[in-house]
């Protein structure tokens, strides 16, 4: 039986992950950049706590657009910002308005 190495519970007991996803205080706002392309930024994410780059990834599948992560951001290419909302509260995040 696997035991999580943070909180000793077996791995379907513990909710060691949905604690750190509930504490983070996710931003999700736009910006315009260069040739007036609208970005998602997401952040207030804490790298240390969750992989950005697998997130980044679920977020593009998600919302069928590109992105990266940059600066311990998370950048999708247009305006995500409703649909990444509801993706991240879906997923245990608390995103704020
Ligand atoms: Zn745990």
């Amino acid at each position: 039986m696997e035991v999580c190495d943070k909180c000793g519970l077996p791995k379907d007991l513990c909710v060691c992950e949905e604690i750190v996803k509930e504490l983070q205080r996710v931003k999700v706002s736009t910006t315009r950049r260069r040739f007036g392309k609208l970005m998602t930024v997401i952040q207030g994410i804490n790298a240390k706590d969750i992989d950005l780059w697998t997130l980044s990834k679920e977020l593009k599948t998600r919302c069928a657009c590109g992105g990266t992560v940059k600066d311990g951001r998370i950048e999708l290419q247009g305006d995500q910002t409703e649909k990444v909302k509801k993706v991240l509260r879906e997923m245990g995040y608390t995103v704020e308005e």
